[in-house]
């Protein structure tokens, strides 16, 4: 059967590694790709920064493959992870052979409630010196998010750390800490737990300490970006927001405006996208065989400018290509 996934560049560089993924995906896989707008471009032209139609596409898929957007990236993927009720957001940061990573052997896993937090977007200008921002935590989102990362241990093995501020943010941070480790409890998965500022030095101290990382919103971005440094920078780290049915797949990183145009963006964020893309429709062969390529290009090049080398996206498109 052809699975059909929607694709969506969006602006700066998106334009430039999403078609890489997409050529990628129709080297081991029967894919239908339908391309939608969404970004700063289309706002220009639209007015609209995420069409009707193009969050209807993605609420009518199964899977959905999102480059980037620039000046409204809120307007867009907020919106557009809402489309696929994405309830975690998972975010693999490692090392790869072959690669100057500050950490070589960092191998995390992070897996971030992807709803509420401090992005559910609660924030008001009360008056000309105060602004506040509400803080949203629920036990359903912290027990589904939980339940995830069991599953997700009982698949790999292992046990997973919750990265909270309980201490500090006792209500909030309180409630999705409580429900968590409830949640492994009555599973029986053996946890962690570890207050995220303290995380964020041990991970650069010791990066090998963790392997599944639970978070929060807010500090899932942070020290997911922040693990991105310890491997090599964010050319190399994918995504996946996964809901009960639908998910979108994205790189990390944004659209990188300084390099956006000269052709020679790591499209590796996106290509490991594709690959966890190609895996939750099922076709985990598929995903295997871009993993290892990408392993291949990795360790024997060509790289681009981000990891040293200077080889353009192109380039890195075809090795990939060769491989496959
Ligand atoms: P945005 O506002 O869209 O998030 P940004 O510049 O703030 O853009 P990123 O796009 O994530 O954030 O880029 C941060 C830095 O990492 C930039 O210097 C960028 O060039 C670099 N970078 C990000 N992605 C890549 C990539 N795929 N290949 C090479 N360099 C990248």
């Amino acid at each position: 059967m052809t699975d059909t996934i929607t694709v969506i560049p969006g602006d700066g560089i998106g334009q430039e590694v999403v078609p890489v993924a997409v050529s990628v995906l129709d080297e081991v896989g029967e894919f239908a790709f339908e391309e939608y707008d969404a970004g700063d471009a289309v706002q220009a032209e639209t007015g609209e920064a995420l069409p009707a139609e193009t969050r209807r596409a993605v609420e009518g898929s199964d899977a959905t493959l999102f480059g980037a957007a620039g000046e409204t990236a809120a307007d867009v993927i907020l919106p557009l992870r809402a489309a696929v009720e994405s309830f975690v957001n998972v975010r693999p940061a490692r090392a790869y052979p072959g690669v100057d990573a500050l950490r070589p052997e960092t191998d995390i896993v992070f897996l971030r409630e992807n709803t509420e937090g401090v992005y559910a977007g609660h924030e008001n200008r009360l008056s000309d010196d105060l602004s506040t921002l509400t803080r949203v935590v629920t036990d359903s989102a912290s027990r589904r998010l939980a339940e995830f990362a069991c599953d997700y241990v009982a698949d790999g093995g292992g046990e997973f750390t919750v990265a909270h501020k309980a201490n500090v943010m006792r209500e909030t941070d309180g409630r999705f800490r409580e429900a968590v480790l409830d949640v492994a409890e009555e599973r029986g998965v053996p946890t962690d737990e570890v207050l995220m500022d303290a995380f964020a030095t041990q991970v650069c101290l010791s990066p090998s300490a963790f392997d599944i990382v639970v978070c929060p919103n807010l500090a899932g971005d942070v020290l997911s970006d922040l693990a991105a440094g310890l491997v090599g920078g964010l050319g190399l780290l994918p995504s996946a927001n996964i809901g009960e049915e639908r998910a979108l797949f994205e790189p990390v990183h944004g659209t990188a405006p300084d390099i956006a145009g000269e052709g020679v963006a790591n499209p590796v964020a996106t290509v490991s996208s594709a690959a966890m893309c190609c895996e939750f429709l099922g076709h985990d062969e598929g995903a295997e065989r871009v993993r290892q390529a990408v392993l291949e290009v990795l360790a024997d090049g060509p790289r681009t400018p981000d990891l040293g080398g200077e080889a353009t996206t192109e380039d890195v498109e075809r090795a990939l290509l060769d491989r496959l």
